[in-house]
C-alpha cells in the first residue's frame, strides 16, 4: 500500500534540465556562460543588438521540476531523476528516462551511467524487498536508425515493431538476456555501443539520427503466486543518446519511429523523466532556447 501511494505521488512526467560546464573550445573562443541557475529556475541571458547597434541583454526565465547546475555530479543526476521511479516498476509501472538536446550538450555523458545505477537498485530490490517472489531481470538494447530498428545485442538483426492486443508496443524478435549482476549489464551495454551505426563519440550528422534504447525488464517466473509470467512490470530505461537532427530544429515526437517506440512511455501506467541537456555557451544560445522552450511545453 505504501508503494502504491508512492507511485501515485510521483509525477507522470518530470522535466529536468542539466547545464554542462563551458568546455576548452568554448573558452578558447571567448564564449561566455549565459546561463544562471537559482534552485528550480534558470535564466538565459541573451545578448542582442538594438537598431543603433548598442548591445543589450534580454533575459528569458524558465522553471522546471529540477534544474541541475554544472557542478552536479552524475550520481546526483541519478538521485534526482531515475532513482525515484525505479521502485515503481515492481508496481507494474513502466519507467522511462531519455535525454534531449543539441549535439555536444551532454546527453551521452548524462545517460550512460543511469542504466547501471538503475540495475544496481533493481537487483537490490529483487534481493531484499522482493526476495523469493520470483522476479527476474532481463536486458535488451536496440537502435533506431534511419527509421529502422536494429538489435544491438544480436548482430544488428533488423527488428519489427507492432502493437499487441492490449495496444502495447511490442518489438518482434528483440533478444532479451537474463542478467544476475550489474557487471554483466555493463558488458552488454559496451557490446551494444560498439555495434551502433556510429561510435559513441563524434558529433556528426550521422550520429544525430541514431537513438539507442536500453530496456531493463523484470518478469515474474511461473512459480510466483500469480502463475503466469508477468511481463507488465517493465522498466524501459530509454537512452536517446543522440541529438535529434539539429539542422531541422527540434523534431516533434509525433510521427517519428522514436515516438512510436516511446509511445507506451507516455500513456497508461507509466512514469517518464526527460532530461534536457544544455550548453552554457553564448554560441549555443539559440539552440539552448529551443531546447528549453521544447522542455517547457512538455511540462
Ligand atoms: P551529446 O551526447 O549530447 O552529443 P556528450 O555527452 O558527448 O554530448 O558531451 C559532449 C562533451 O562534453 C563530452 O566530452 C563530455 O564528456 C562533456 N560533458 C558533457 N556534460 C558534461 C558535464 N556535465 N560535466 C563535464 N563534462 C561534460
Amino acid at each position: 500500500a505504501a508503494d502504491k501511494e508512492r507511485a501515485n505521488n510521483v509525477a507522470k512526467i518530470k522535466v529536468a534540465v542539466r547545464k554542462r560546464p563551458l568546455n576548452k573550445k568554448e573558452i578558447a573562443k571567448k564564449e561566455e556562460d549565459i546561463i544562471t541557475i537559482d534552485s528550480n529556475s534558470l535564466t538565459v541571458h541573451e545578448r542582442k543588438l538594438k537598431v543603433d547597434l548598442t548591445e543589450y541583454v534580454e533575459k528569458h526565465d524558465f522553471f522546471f521540476d529540477a534544474v541541475l547546475d554544472e557542478d552536479v555530479s552524475n550520481g546526483e543526476v541519478y538521485a534526482e531523476t531515475v532513482e525515484p521511479i525505479v521502485p515503481l516498476i515492481f508496481q507494474r509501472t513502466k519507467a522511462t528516462c531519455f535525454a534531449y538536446g543539441q549535439t555536444g550538450s551532454g546527453k551521452t555523458y548524462t545517460m550512460q551511467p543511469l542504466p547501471l545505477k538503475a540495475s544496481q537498485d533493481i537487483l537490490r530490490l529483487m534481493h531484499h524487498t522482493y526476495q523469493n517472489q520470483g522476479f527476474q531481470l532481463y536486458v535488451s538494447f536496440f537502435e533506431i536508425y534511419g527509421g529502422k530498428l536494429f538489435d544491438l545485442l544480436n548482430d544488428r538483426k533488423k527488428l519489427l515493431m507492432r502493437e499487441d492486443g492490449r495496444q502495447q508496443v511490442c518489438i518482434v524478435g528483440l533478444q532479451e538476456y537474463r542478467v544476475f549482476e550489474v557487471e554483466t549489464i555493463k558488458q552488454f551495454i559496451e557490446k551494444g555501443n560498439a555495434t551502433r551505426s556510429t561510435g559513441t563519440t563524434g558529433a556528426n550528422e550521422e550520429s544525430s539520427r541514431s537513438h539507442a534504447i536500453l530496456q531493463l525488464v523484470i518478469k515474474r517466473s511461473a512459480d510466483g503466486i500469480e502463475g503466469a509470467e508477468i511481463n507488465k512490470s517493465l522498466l524501459a530505461l530509454k537512452e536517446c543518446i543522440r541529438a535529434l537532427d539539429n539542422d531541422q530544429g527540434h523534431i516533434p515526437f509525433r510521427g517519428s519511429k522514436l515516438t512510436e517506440v516511446l509511445r507506451d512511455s507516455f500513456v497508461g501506467n507509466s512514469r517518464t523523466v526527460m532530461i534536457s541537456c544544455i550548453s552554457p555557451s553564448s554560441g549555443s544560445c539559440e539552440h539552448t532556447l529551443n531546447t528549453l522552450r521544447y522542455a517547457d511545453r512538455v511540462k
